[in-house]
């Protein structure tokens, strides 16, 4: 990394790099001071019950930035900023101590929440401190391991492999659920997904989007469900926009939907409210 970085510092005289170096650089000390002054907040995604889409069981939490200038700024954007850099860490806690603190407030308020997964970069398990840091999180907030679950991309698998699966079988051994997201996508190999003590599969929103129209599509999803199910394995769509990929996913024995034909990512009011008119079969 630090190498590679090397590198592109010499090509500074490259107009669109440079452009985008300094791009980066202020949007980094925007979100060092976004981390200071709370500009980040969560959202939550509610995930459903593919045979029974009225079910609510489960719901991602997503980091939502909302800049005083720019307005919101997709963390497709910056979330690779603070990769880069030092703050994908402090983010990361950051994702933590919010989640935890909202899924007490609500059980406080004596809601039950299904568990509600969150994403982690690759570099927060790198440091080798994750699992440590969130236990001490959950402990503090009085967060069941039920009632989170963790995401992360096959990116993660492909670095410093040792130190990632120990903290995963660190947070597994603790009870945590795992989830491997934007499956297909990435280069792990396949054998991680037989050592690693996975729980769910999400298949990946761009293959989700050819369901029903696209044969390319629909043999990737049908072989992952394939998979996911002799691995046994929770499946589980993103990105589910409509009737037509619904019946599908629901065709081909997927467990679970997430997408905007189902729910938008919802502001924790309305993801409160949404608590309060459901009741959760179990
Ligand atoms: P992801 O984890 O794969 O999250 C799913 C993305 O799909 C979210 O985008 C969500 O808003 C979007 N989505 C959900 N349903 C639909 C749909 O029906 N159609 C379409 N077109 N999109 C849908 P979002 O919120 O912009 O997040 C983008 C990515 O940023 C996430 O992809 C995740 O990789 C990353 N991210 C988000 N929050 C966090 C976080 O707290 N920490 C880390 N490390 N990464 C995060
Ligand atoms: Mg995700
Ligand atoms: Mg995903
Ligand atoms: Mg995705």
């Amino acid at each position: 990394r630090a190498k590679a970085d090397g590198r592109n510092r010499l090509r500074l005289y490259e107009p669109a790099l440079h452009r985008r170096l300094m791009e980066d650089c202020s949007l980094e000390d925007a979100l060092r001071r976004a981390l200071v002054n709370d500009e980040l907040r969560l959202v939550y995604q509610p995930q459903f019950d593919a045979g029974d889409p009225e079910r609510l069981v489960g719901a991602e939490a997503l980091l939502r930035w909302e800049h005083p200038e720019r307005g919101a700024v997709s963390p497709g954007h910056f979330i690779p900023v603070a990769e880069k850099s030092d703050l994908i860490t402090e983010l990361g806690r950051r994702v933590e101590k919010i989640l935890c603190e909202q899924v007490g407030a609500w059980r406080a308020a004596g809601l039950d929440p299904p568990p509600i997964s969150f994403n982690v970069s690759p570099r927060d398990f790198r440091e080798g401190e994750f699992a440590t840091a969130l236990f001490q999180c959950m402990t503090h907030h009085g967060i069941g391991a039920d009632q989170l679950q963790l995401e992360f991309t096959e990116g993660t698998l492909t670095e410093r492999s040792d130190i990632v699966h120990e903290e995963i079988r660190r947070l597994h051994r603790q009870g945590i659920h795992l989830a491997i997201d934007d499956f297909g996508t990435g280069y792990s190999s396949l054998v991680n997904l037989k050592r690693l003590p996975l729980a769910e599969l999400k298949i990946d929103k761009s293959f989700v989007g050819g369901l029903g129209t696209d044969e390319n599509d629909e043999a990737i999803a049908r072989a992952s469900l394939a998979m996911a199910r002799a691995l046994a394995l929770r499946t589980v769509a993103e990105g589910v926009e409509t009737p037509q990929q619904l019946a599908w996913l629901r065709a081909h024995g997927c467990d679970r939907v997430q997408g905007f034909l189902l729910a938008h990512p919802l502001e924790a009011e309305d993801f409160r409210a949404m608590l309060q008119g459901t009741r959760r079969a179990r």
